[in-house]
């Protein structure tokens, strides 16, 4: 099983942080060991001091596949959830200036919260809106309408270099908003469905 990640999938996120908005896909991974499931609490990891959260909708690959075809790539997932990408910021900035890979500020345990999953028929399969609350307050908002690479070109682009297996996730990038957590933040992440605003994370940094 692997975690695939897109980093810089929505132009204002891009604009945030002073990164060019990208061409095609920016892809990283995190071990299986990043994931962070049944809402347990994320241990605030002594080597940063500026932990960030992501928000961004998960896609679970249902069928494997190599050099998907546009037109099929719809067929390669069946059920979304929504994370939280979680990154040592200091860190990454850091490994960013001296051109070294991402993982150690993107990949530690627990970098990967993952809610429960649901299916996307329950969602506007090209329009999905998703909130990450702080402590009670908005601090994302996103609708997946803004990516700059929707789902399916995410599939087509990744499965030119790693098969897709069935059981991988796809974290698809996040919005604008991202910030840091102290110790003792909660932080709620919610999906809008066809039957209306779901809480589907919840996650303590501790
Ligand atoms: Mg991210």
């Amino acid at each position: 099983m692997k975690i695939i990640c897109v980093g810089r999938n929505y132009a204002a996120h891009a604009k945030e942080l002073n990164n060019p908005v990208p061409k095609r896909p920016v892809i990283f991974m995190k071990p299986p060991s990043a994931l962070l499931v049944n809402n347990k609490p994320l241990y605030y990891p002594e080597f940063t001091k500026d932990l960030h959260y992501e928000a961004e909708i998960v896609l679970k690959i249902c069928k494997n596949g190599r050099h998907v075809q546009p037109e099929f790539a719809h067929q390669y997932y069946n059920e979304i959830a929504l994370g939280i990408d979680f990154t040592a910021r200091d860190l990454q900035s850091e490994l960013k200036a001296k051109g070294h890979p991402w993982e150690l500020a993107k990949g530690f345990n627990g970098s990967a919260a993952l809610s429960p999953f649901i299916s996307i028929e329950e969602v506007d399969r090209k329009s999905i809106h998703f909130q990450l609350h702080k402590n009670g307050a908005v601090v994302q908002s996103g609708d997946t309408a803004n990516m700059l690479f929707s789902f399916e070109d995410i599939i087509v682009f990744v499965s030119k270099f790693f098969t897709l297996q069935m059981g991988d996730y796809i974290y698809t990038g996040t919005p604008e908003g991202v910030g840091p957590v102290q110790i003792g933040d909660c932080l709620e992440g919610f999906i809008d469905t066809n039957s209306g605003k779901k809480k589907l994370l919840v996650c303590e940094v501790r």
